[in-house]
């Protein structure tokens, strides 16, 4: 199998052309084809040196991953199952806000990382995406809102919050950052591009050197050692003082900070401790929290807590000085849990051509996250 053409930086494809002798400049022409005039043919790229064309279809794929499913919310999030050229499958997620839409894009095929909350756990790693692979979800997913919905439906922001830990796949997910961000790749903005970890302190302290700087969220879902470990066992290896020693040494920028998710949980991290433990490891200048009130599904250990509890505890916060927000669980009537959504996928055909996707209620019902939550 040929590997993929969006596996590639710019650098990294001039540096390739030019070895092989054929024109470094073919580079900029290839990426402008791809990235900015959406033509995947390397018989259309009229400007590009026959010669060049023909090293490309020889050596490198240029199609995009197939979208084998797809769901529409009644809030107009949409879900994708984007095929991998192994035949794995991963999710993506276009979830529109105000004058936004964000696509969550996965980093790996399951995950290693085993949060106690989450169902992508449950399937443990399959293997890391390549980076053409990461780029492919957010190409696939582009072309196929561009083909069924209108020129109009652009993506404009990206977070790496679907299936995986995306610092474990550090060098793809680094790579597939600097095509999302380069002038002659899609182009997009540093603040359009979210990072979202679990804590892997190694590789964070890795990120002030050498990734390129986008916005990063910890998954922090509690300020004591003993809950957090039980939520996410990552914490056993890097707890809180490690993770914070290494946070701290992320230099941010003028007005930028660091958004913390937090997992409500009832009874396991909503209660005063919980607040004054949160309060007193964060920096109110530097920190904006996001509460993420719990969805149940089947087998869940955990519950969601009630209206008034996920209110008390922002209230809380906001009272101490912190900007803290409750994400809004979007997606929740298409099938939409990591984990389970493939694996159900995998047993029947859920797609029917003509009538879009099929809906099997006695799954539908039962889930509701539209993302992992890390
Ligand atoms: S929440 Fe994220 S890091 Fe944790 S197990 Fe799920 S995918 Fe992995």
């Amino acid at each position: 199998m040929k590997p993929s053409i969006f596996d590639l930086s710019h650098d990294e494809l001039k540096k390739i052309l030019t070895d092989n002798k054929v024109s470094g400049f073919g580079a900029t022409q290839i990426f402008d084809w791809l990235y900015k005039k959406w033509e995947f043919n390397p018989e259309n790229w009229s400007n590009v040196a026959k010669k060049t064309r023909e090293f490309i279809q020889e050596q490198y794929s240029t199609e995009l991953n197939k979208i084998v499913w797809n769901g529409l919310s009644k809030d107009g999030t949409r879900k994708f199952l984007v095929k991998m050229y192994d035949g794995q499958t991963v999710e993506a997620v276009a979830i529109p806000a105000r004058d936004r839409l964000t696509l969550c894009v996965s980093s790996q095929v399951g995950c290693a990382v085993g949060c106690t909350f989450c169902h992508t756990a449950t399937q443990g790693l399959k293997r890391h995406l390549k980076t053409g692979e990461v780029v492919g979800q957010y190409m696939s997913v582009q072309q196929w809102l561009f083909d069924n919905v209108g020129p109009e439906e652009k993506l404009t922001n990206i977070v790496y919050m679907g299936q995986g830990e995306p610092l474990h796949n550090y060098e793809n997910m680094k790579r597939a950052t600097e095509i999302f961000l380069h002038e002659r790749g899609l182009g997009l903005g540093q603040r359009r591009i979210t990072l979202s970890t679990s804590g892997l302190v190694p590789a964070i302290e890795k990120l002030a050197l050498d990734f390129p700087p986008v916005n990063l969220a910890i998954s922090l879902h509690s300020a004591r050692n003993d809950v957090r470990t039980e939520m996410m066992p990552i914490n056993k290896v890097y707890d809180l003082d490690r993770l914070f020693a290494a946070i701290k040494k992320i230099p941010l920028k003028a007005h930028r900070r660091i958004t913390y998710e937090y997992l409500l949980a009832d009874g396991v991290n909503d209660t005063m401790e919980d607040v004054v433990a949160l309060a007193e490891l964060l920096n109110s200048k530097e920190s904006k929290i996001n509460l993420i009130p719990f969805n149940e599904f089947p087998g869940s250990k955990y519950k969601r807590p009630s209206e008034q509890k996920i209110m008390w505890f922002l209230d809380q916060m906001i009272k101490r000085g912190f900007t803290c927000t409750i994400r809004t669980t979007k997606g929740s009537d298409i099938l939409a849990a990591c984990g389970q959504l493939k694996s159900e996928y995998d047993k029947v055909n859920l797609w029917n051509k003509d009538e879009g996707p099929v809906v099997i209620p006695s799954i539908a019902n039962n889930v509701v996250q539209n993302q992992t939550t890390r």
